[in-house]
């Protein structure tokens, strides 16, 4: 028998899914809900609620939006020639804090992965491949320098290059194994400046 009220186990039980959260830490946090107010508490909640009913993935980019289309594929003033391949969204908000970078993205909301059963069918290859329509000439693979980043990147340019589509790797002042999103504007810059085809 559990020394806790259910309701307040329950809560823990949910805590606890959250990436990187244990049972000690679902327990503190749940201890921390208990003492906001009502108030407090309801605008955590409908938080949840309203991110998970108003967020979803722009129909051109794939990238999270609260509209059909993203603001970056909606501009007027991107460059509609280049598309940049990132794996999450964090990436695309990384990149365009270097403010270095004027074309679209893709985001395939993960790389292939053998180990962890992710297949091409589980990222938005499919999508992207669909956007490839003759206005767009070059393919900009930004998915992290470590095993999986690079087999992705190698997969997806095999199905681009042949339809006539230039194919370019970002060039890594990266560390080998490190994430694009904990890289400053300057690396990012040298980065997408570098590129070389692939
Ligand atoms: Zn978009």
């Amino acid at each position: 028998m559990s020394l806790y009220p259910a309701p307040f186990e329950r809560l823990v039980e949910q805590l606890s899914k959250l990436p990187g959260v244990g049972s000690k830490s679902a327990q503190r946090m749940a201890f921390y809900f208990l003492r906001l107010s009502d108030q407090e508490a309801e605008a955590f909640a409908s938080a949840i609620t309203e991110a998970k009913r108003r967020v979803r993935r722009c129909e051109k980019c794939q990238n999270l939006t609260d509209q059909e289309v993203c603001p970056i594929c909606a501009s007027p003033k991107r460059d509609k020639r280049i598309i940049c391949v990132v794996s999450e969204p964090r990436d695309v908000i990384a990149l365009e804090r270097s403010r270095e970078y004027n074309g679209l993205y893709h985001v395939l909301h993960g790389v292939i992965s053998p180990l962890r059963h992710m297949g091409p069918e589980d990222i938005t290859a499919r999508e992207l491949l669909a956007r490839l329509d003759g206005t767009v000439e070059e393919v900009i693979m930004a998915t992290n320098p470590d095993t999986e980043g690079e087999a992705t990147a190698m997969y997806l340019s095999r199905l681009i290059k042949p339809l006539g589509i230039k194919v370019t790797r970002i060039a890594y002042g990266i560390p080998v194994g490190s994430n694009l999103e904990f890289a400053d504007d300057a690396t990012l810059f040298r980065a997408l400046e570098g590129r070389r085809e692939i």
